[in-house]
């Protein structure tokens, strides 16, 4: 008998598999523009940590000056660059999951796993990777993979990764990926955008794409982003 408990568990399936289908630009675009406002935020607020340790305006936003003591304040001061984050390790970062997985669960062990989301849409692979990048930046100063971590941990956020305990908790389930068939990927990312969940974050995403890349034109930078990742 077909109750309303199949029912009700039926759609809300339907609905987790359609919420889980963001593309391209809604992780590029919209991790691109939270990197964007973080960035600014951390340099704004040190840029006012500057003002209150000198007690004088400051005219230009960097380099950003700060005091280890009132006494060295004038004599030794430190200097701390701004942030410049490495914005096409973000856009690496944004897409990895997707990057390992797609071609390993859809084409590598399509007739096998025929899934595009294993190893790379876990947390503890998320978890690896910020592990690796912390232990990076405080032995070598370097924070490129930590900005690949967090890319990767938004990633799984935007895909709305809580409705699937399998992958997202592997192994806790066991070592196995859930199984699918591989030749309805392209139907169900087409249905997808059909639902709010996934056609709201790709079009903002889009659009923020397109302003991003846009500026970058206007003001000649392309060549800049694509040797040293600066959008500005
Ligand atoms: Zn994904």
């Amino acid at each position: 008998m077909f109750s309303a408990n199949v029912l009700f568990f039926s759609i809300h399936k339907i609905k987790s598999e359609l919420r889980a289908l963001l593309l391209l630009f809604g992780h590029t675009g919209l991790t691109l523009g939270l990197a964007l406002l973080l960035e600014k935020s951390i340099n704004r607020s040190r840029i006012t940590q500057k003002l209150v340790a000198n007690q004088t305006p400051a005219v230009t936003p960097s380099p950003v000056t700060v005091s280890t003591s009132v006494n060295s304040l004038k004599s030794q001061p430190v200097v701390i660059p701004p942030l410049k984050l490495d914005y096409r390790l973000v856009l690496i970062g944004s897409l990895l999951p997707d990057i390992i997985d797609k071609p390993l669960g859809l084409l590598i062990l399509q007739t096998s796993l025929g899934n595009g989301r294993t190893i790379g849409h876990t947390l503890l692979f998320s978890l690896f990777l910020v592990s690796f990048g912390l232990l990076l930046l405080k032995k070598r100063n370097e924070h490129w993979l930590l900005i690949i971590a967090c890319g990767s941990i938004l990633h799984l956020i935007l895909d709305y990764m809580w409705f699937y305990p399998n992958p997202l908790l592997w192994p806790l389930f066991g070592f196995g990926f859930l199984q699918s068939d591989a030749s309805s990927w392209l139907y169900k990312t087409l249905s997808g955008f059909s639902h709010p969940s996934v056609y709201v974050p790709e079009i903002s995403g889009f659009i923020l794409c397109a302003i991003i890349t846009g500026i970058l034109f206007r003001r000649h930078l392309i060549g800049q982003f694509i040797k040293r990742g600066d959008l500005y």
